[in-house]
């Protein structure tokens, strides 16, 4: 069949894939080493996404662990702050309700001139700071101004001042106990004020103040990280003493009118804390100003009866030790894969070595029984063969009473080809007559070399004379078709003896009828077939050799 011109018969994808793998196959049965070394080589961006993937699974894992502790942390540490806050604030309350129940204020408030009176005050407002750690001890008029205070032997003291302005103040004479962060102005010092409405029978009479300074209230909330806002968004207890007073982003202080900012903080400026949010994993940490920037999570809560705001950073550090690890954990993923596939391939390798092994070994073992049964030169079954194949064929025919026939063919002066021609031209010319010998056997009939240039032929089923024609066929045949070398023919004869058998013979008497067979077709001048019947079997050789020819040639 010819090709159509523009078809190609080139292989499609999926052949050259196969043919490839096929490839691969191959090397792994031939050279497993060199093949499990070059795969692996092939196979290591593999191995380094593998371990990629899982280093950074498990450092999100890690990631995700080091916030979830830092959170839970952080969520005791608000609820411990938000309580100790509310017992601070209680007792500083407290502090200032304490002075508006004491009667002597009453009093005073009823008779701010009496003189005695205040300096009795002055000094006991004195002591009552000292025993119960406040900063200032005051009590203000119903106009707000300064009847008695704690300082009132400084230089600048508050006494004789209005306070009429502050909120805690107003807060107070509207009746309510109120709290309100402030800078004091006279001593700068920023502070809680605790204001108590001072009750008369008629009325409010004035307020009594109890500010506390920040230091030790900070001491007593025990902060190890974050701060507290007031209400304007400006820290006014902290961890860190230098973020005290500065605003949170985005504070409502930072946009109060200036006055106002100077009243409440005496600042005109505010310094702004950075908290600067820092995305991890789909969630929030956060990077606060000063101190080492470590992410933390943050966590925000109101106090509201303070109007307070507690920020808690519980920085997360954790994330450095995973960031760290992860190189090595890489490593150990990325060789474990490695190995991993290392040993399948191997497995692979040893697998296809062993039944590539496995396979020639049994093709081997059929190249052996085949040699062990076969001629080399012309591929016919060698004596041995033969000997099995006569033995069985006479127990077949012992049970069935069918004929068994036997030829014996040679030659005729083989030498001489060999002498003229050569020894390899020999060598052709008896795989030709083999050849021819073989083309005319049936189903069944066996030709084998016996050696030199001798050969057997088995035929089962016939009997004598139609051995004898059957083979005079032959013989003819291998007359008419010389051997051709070089466009010169090479003519050959051969010399057959034939018998046969019906009644059990053993079979070295059948061999031996059909070798004195072909002795005498020889005898007799050679290119001839001659049957045992003719021949007295009973003779030796030497006896036959006086006798006369049974079937002369051409007969
Ligand atoms: P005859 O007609 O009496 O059989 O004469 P012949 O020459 O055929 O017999 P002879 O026994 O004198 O010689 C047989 C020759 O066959 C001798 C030997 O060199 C040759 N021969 C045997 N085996 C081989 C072989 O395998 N190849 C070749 N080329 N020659 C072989
Ligand atoms: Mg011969
Ligand atoms: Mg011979």
């Amino acid at each position: 069949m010819t090709n159509l011109p523009g078809r190609s018969s080139r292989p499609g994808p999926a052949g050259i894939l196969a043919a490839r793998l096929r490839q691969i196959h191959g090397l792994f049965e031939t050279r497993p080493v060199r093949a499990v070394l070059l795969a692996l080589a092939v196979l290591l961006p593999l191995a380094l996404l593998i371990a990629w993937t899982q280093a950074s699974a498990w450092k999100a894992r890690a990631m995700r662990q080091a916030m979830a502790e830092a959170s839970a942390l952080a969520a005791v540490e608000e609820n411990d702050i938000a309580a100790r806050i509310g017992e601070q604030f209680g007792r500083m309350r407290k502090t200032s309700r304490l002075l508006a129940s004491d009667v002597r204020f009453v009093a005073l408030l009823r008779n701010p001139a009496d003189a005695a009176l205040a300096d009795e005050l002055n000094r006991y407002l004195v002591a009552y700071c000292r025993d119960l750690g406040l900063h200032r001890a005051y009590i203000l008029d119903a106009s707000g101004r300064c009847l008695v205070s704690s300082d009132y032997a400084n230089a600048a003291t508050l006494v004789g001042r209005s306070f009429h302005d502050r909120d805690y103040f107003a807060g107070a004479m509207r009746g309510q106990p109120t709290t309100q962060f402030v800078v004091g102005r006279v001593s700068a010092v920023p502070g809680f004020h605790f204001a108590t409405p001072i009750l008369g029978c008629d009325g409010i009479l004035g307020v009594a103040m109890a500010k506390a300074d920040l230091r030790p209230l900070g001491q007593g909330l025990h902060f190890t990280s974050g701060f507290v806002t007031d209400d304007q968004g400006i820290i006014v207890l902290a961890a860190d003493p230098d973020h005290l007073l500065m605003a949170v982003p985005g504070a409502p202080a930072l946009s109060l009118p200036e006055n106002e900012r100077l009243a409440r903080y005496q600042r005109a400026e505010l310094a702004v804390l950075p908290i600067t949010p820092h995305p991890v994993l789909g969630e929030t940490l956060y990077v606060s100003g000063g101190g080492a920037p470590i992410p933390s999570v943050l966590r925000r809560a109101t106090v509201a009866k303070e109007k307070l705001a507690v920020y808690l950073f519980e920085p997360v550090t954790g994330l450095a030790a995973a960031e760290a690890q992860y190189p090595v954990r890489f490593g150990l993923y990325a060789l474990a894969a490695l190995c991993l596939l290392g040993a399948g391939l191997s497995l692979y390798g040893y697998l296809a070595r062993d039944a590539c092994l496995r396979r020639n070994l049994l093709l081997l073992n059929a190249k052996l029984a085949h040699q062990a049964h076969h001629d080399a030169l012309t591929g016919c079954a060698n004596r041995r063969r033969f000997g099995e194949a006569v033995a069985m064929a006479a127990a077949e025919a012992g049970r069935s009473g069918a004929p068994l026939a036997l030829a014996m063919i040679d030659l005729d002066h083989f030498k001489l080809v060999n002498d003229r021609h050569g020894h390899p031209v020999g060598d052709r010319m008896l795989r030709h007559v083999s050849g021819l010998i073989r083309g005319r056997l049936r189903p069944g009939e066996l030709l084998a070399r016996l050696g030199g240039e001798e050969f057997a032929v088995l035929l089962p089923g016939l009997d004598e004379a139609a051995a004898r024609s059957r083979m005079d066929a032959v013989r003819l045949e291998i007359a008419a078709t010389p051997l051709s070398v070089d466009g010169l023919d090479v003519p050959q004869t051969v010399s057959v003896g034939v018998t046969a058998d019906t009644g059990g013979k053993p079979v070295q008497e059948l061999q031996r009828e059909a070798d004195m067979a072909l002795y005498l077709a020889k005898k007799c001048g050679r290119d001839q077939v001659v049957a045992a019947s003719c021949v007295d079997t009973r003779l030796t050789l030497d006896e036959l050799e006086g006798g006369a020819c049974p079937n002369p040639k051409g007969a």
